[in-house]
């Protein structure tokens, strides 16, 4: 049976080929400005839309939704020229009398996937890589979030040509016809389970890919840090966006000394903001669905069952998918909340001795998208940074690394493969060809080619002498 998605990637690829390839940088700037005065316009649909997939306050979508959106069409928009310029290489004395550069020329068509956490930002970011890099675009936003899903679909329907950015809607069976079609790159957002669906559908046509994935951050906090400060910015991180967030702390290792002082902190800035029903916060969201709230919601029971203690929130509300913010302590390892990615609103903290067990435990995992270490000690910093390997490593704050615009986004191995955001996203959307230019007659090449007699030996000999 013929693939329903093929006309689409014929129509872009015949398009690439005649038109959006030799597009000049000013003419994707022009497609990257259309695409944020959009933006700009529709602020209110985008807040409202996300709002009625899973209560998302009007704060939080422009935080979190539009403005990265907007700061990367507009960074991108700043900084193409310098991105996108050809690299001039210098001229070893081998290669004398060639000129070679790197142009940086676009993929062609390419499939990106995205999630329903934060569901406009995480499909529209990497969009404007592609475009910046001058690429076609079929985009799958999530289905679980199906108010931001027809939104996006609209947006691309109102600003791109079917030919340039198409948008299909749709889960698990759409996807598969999609992954089963030759793209020329495929960036995918998503859990570390399906990455690897997408990785074993591009490696049949050896497509690259970008794996933007998930896992279990861990955080440190040593004796030597200020725990007011500790705790104040975990309870911001941890229960943003209901914790359903890729960078969102999932466990927390604090110095045995300090354990039940920074525990009392936590319970102290958690009633602050949340008062002792969890529900003083009007702002905080809710989980996606029935589906992730059973999920979390048994994360919390097999939790308890072993013996956790639930020292702040801990209540929940089926018919809105209503957990509150929960922290635990005394978590055994067995419990499930320390081998998966939590993925909501619960902070298990545990008191350890040893630093080095702590690390050794750490990089016995799989390797996290982030790593948060509130430590005021040089050395503590330096050893861990030296002992461990992530995404990314924060000192004395959470999730923060997301929006530094100059910084790669992305994990290692299980937690993602290639990086996105600025210079970073549009590299990966970008094939570096090397270009060399010979001339014509003697070359110094010419110089070795075989038969290798009398005077081609003592060249060859000249040359590779140090090997
Ligand atoms: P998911 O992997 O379930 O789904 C992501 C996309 O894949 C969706 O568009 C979905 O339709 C599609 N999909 C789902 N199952 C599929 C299948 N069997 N075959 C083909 N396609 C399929 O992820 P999610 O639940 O939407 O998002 C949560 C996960 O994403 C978490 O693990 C989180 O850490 C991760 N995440 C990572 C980042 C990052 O930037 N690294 C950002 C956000 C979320």
């Amino acid at each position: 049976m013929s693939n329903p998605f093929q006309p689409i990637l014929q129509s872009q690829q015949n398009h690439f080929n005649t038109t959006i390839r030799h597009q000049t940088l000013w003419q994707r700037k022009q497609t990257l400005k259309k695409l944020l005065t959009w933006v700009k316009k529709n602020q209110e649909r985008i807040i409202q839309e996300i709002g009625k997939d899973f209560g998302k306050c009007r704060e939080d979508v422009m935080l979190s939704e539009i403005k990265p959106v907007v700061d990367e069409i507009k960074h991108a928009v700043h900084y193409l020229r310098f991105w996108a310029e050809n690299e001039k290489k210098s001229t070893p004395l081998a290669f004398l009398g060639t000129k070679a550069r790197v142009k940086k020329e676009p993929k062609g068509v390419c499939l990106i996937i995205a999630p329903w956490n934060f569901p406009f930002q995480l499909a529209i970011s990497p969009l404007v890589s592609a475009l910046a890099a001058g690429n076609c675009v079929v985009m799958k936003p999530s289905e679980m979030t199906p108010s931001c899903e027809q939104l996006i679909k609209r947006m691309i329907e109102e600003v791109f040509e079917l030919n340039h950015v198409a948008c299909i809607t749709g889960g698990v069976q759409e996807t598969t016809a999609l992954l089963q079609l030759k793209w020329d790159h495929i960036f995918f957002t998503g859990s570390p389970q399906v990455g690897k669906i997408i990785m074993r559908a591009a490696a049949e046509h050896l497509t690259s890919v970008t794996l933007e994935l998930g896992g279990k951050n861990p955080v440190i906090i040593d004796k030597t840090a200020h725990l007011k400060d500790a705790a104040i910015k975990l309870i911001w991180g941890k229960y943003f966006n209901n914790g359903q967030s890729c960078v969102s702390p999932n466990y927390i290792f604090v110095e045995k000394s300090v354990h039940d002082k920074f525990c009392q902190y936590v319970v102290l800035e958690h009633r602050k903001r949340f008062g002792t029903d969890g529900l003083a916060d009007p702002t905080y969201g809710r989980i996606v669905n029935a589906h992730h709230f059973a999920r979390v919601t048994d994360l919390l029971n097999d939790a308890k069952q072993k013996g956790a203690k639930v020292i702040a929130g801990g209540n929940v509300r089926e018919q809105d998918n209503f957990l509150a913010p929960t922290v635990m302590c005394s978590i055994s390892p067995d419990a499930n909340v320390m081998k998966e990615e939590i993925f909501g609103p619960i902070m298990p903290i545990l008191a350890y001795t040893d630093l080095d067990k702590v690390l050794v435990s750490i990089v016995a995992d799989e390797k996290p998208l982030a790593m948060y270490v509130f430590s005021k000690s040089r050395k503590t910093r330096q050893q861990i940074e030296q002992a461990t390997s992530s995404g990314a490593l924060v000192f004395n704050d959470t999730t923060i690394q997301f929006s530094h615009p100059n910084l790669p986004f992305g994990g290692v191995n299980n937690s993602g493969i290639g990086k996105a955001h600025g210079k970073y996203g549009f590299d990966e959307f970008t094939n570096s060809k090397a270009i060399i230019q010979q001339r014509i007659g003697m070359t110094s090449a010419k110089l070795i080619y075989p038969p290798y007699t009398g005077i081609k030996r003592f060249i060859i000999k000249a040359v590779t002498w140090w090997v």
